[in-house]
């Protein structure tokens, strides 16, 4: 069984990131954070993030708001990013306070500066093929682990347990493509699939996103099979486990990813990536307002 090493191919993307970044003698690349409120896991994450950032070269700044923030300010606040020439991403921390729409302030962002990848065009660019958007951190964080130990996806049966806008459909999106690093045949499972054992027992690779401690056990999985688990789950003992079971699966399954350790660390390194993308991209990137 080979161990899928996120935090290792994290840390290789990092720094060629930042080798590029050095090799910058004006402006470099700009990350803004939009926090609201004081959940103590979104200030963990937004901290984990800057400091990665700041391990590339990458200058992020913060912008923190009181969980009071009236909707149309806080979407002011990202119309001020979208025009400032020294911000190439914008990311939104969620969750948001319930009175604030998610759909509202995630179409406020510019598309040119959605480094995140959830705008609805960056979205539909990447189920129309178009490669000039930008993809979202997770998906393209799984499929960039993949290739980098070179496990095959082209022709291969992927299942994927979770149909969520952030991971499991631009993620079956993704791999679906017509093109030779993509190809799979692609399965989403959800909540509602029926005969889900012998489904996910299809898979050649199976990727497990549905937020549920260890619900991918030893029967639901064939010999030689490729897990990447994308579940963090916090047990009561604090304990950070995965979706799937990894002490049992981790015998029959040719490659795994760990948690922690497989998909986080790849998540973070993806978002740096698409900032410095941004940072780099011929996209004229000072849009008055968005249409959407
Ligand atoms: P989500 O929005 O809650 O979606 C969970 C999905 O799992 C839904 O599609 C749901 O089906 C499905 N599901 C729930 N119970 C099921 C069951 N019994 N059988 C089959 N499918 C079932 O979650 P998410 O945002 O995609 O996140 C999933 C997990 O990944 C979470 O643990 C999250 O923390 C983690 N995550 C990690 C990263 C990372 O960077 N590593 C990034 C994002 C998320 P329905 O659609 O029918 O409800």
């Amino acid at each position: 069984m080979k161990l899928i090493d996120g935090k290792k191919i994290a840390r290789e993307i990092q720094q060629e990131i930042a080798e590029k970044v050095v090799q910058i003698h004006k402006r470099k690349p700009g990350l803004a954070f939009i926090l609201v409120g004081n959940h103590p896991a979104s200030q963990t994450y937004v901290r984990a993030k800057q400091k990665a950032c700041a391990s590339t070269g990458i200058v992020s700044t913060l912008r923190s708001f009181p969980s009071s923030i009236k909707q149309n300010e806080l979407i002011e606040q990202i119309h001020l990013l979208n025009q400032d020439e020294t911000i190439d991403g914008i990311l939104v921390q969620l969750p948001l306070p319930l009175h604030i729409h998610e759909w509202a302030i995630m179409t406020a962002i510019a598309p040119e500066k959605d480094v995140d990848g959830f705008h609805p065009i960056n979205m539909g660019k990447l189920l129309l093929g178009d490669e000039s958007g930008f993809l979202p951190c997770t998906p393209n964080g799984i499929k960039t682990l993949l290739h980098r130990y070179h496990i095959p996806i082209s022709g291969k049966k992927v299942v994927i347990v979770g149909r969520s806008n952030i991971v499991g459909k631009p993620l079956a999106a993704m791999l679906m493509q017509k093109k030779d690093d993509c190809n799979a045949t692609v399965t989403v499972a959800h909540s509602k699939s029926e005969y889900l054992t012998e489904i996910t027992r299809e898979a050649d690779i199976l990727i497990a996103a549905v937020g549920s401690p260890h619900f991918i056990n030893e029967t639901m999985v064939r010999k030689g099979v490729v897990i990447i688990d994308v579940g963090i789950n916090r047990l009561t003992d604090q304990t950070l486990v995965g979706d799937v079971d990894f002490q049992k699966i981790a015998p029959i399954a040719s490659a795994i990813t760990p948690v922690p350790g497989g998909v986080g660390p790849m998540t973070i390194a993806m978002l740096l990536k698409n900032t410095f993308i941004s940072y780099t991209t011929s996209i004229p990137k000072a849009p008055k307002k968005t249409e959407l």
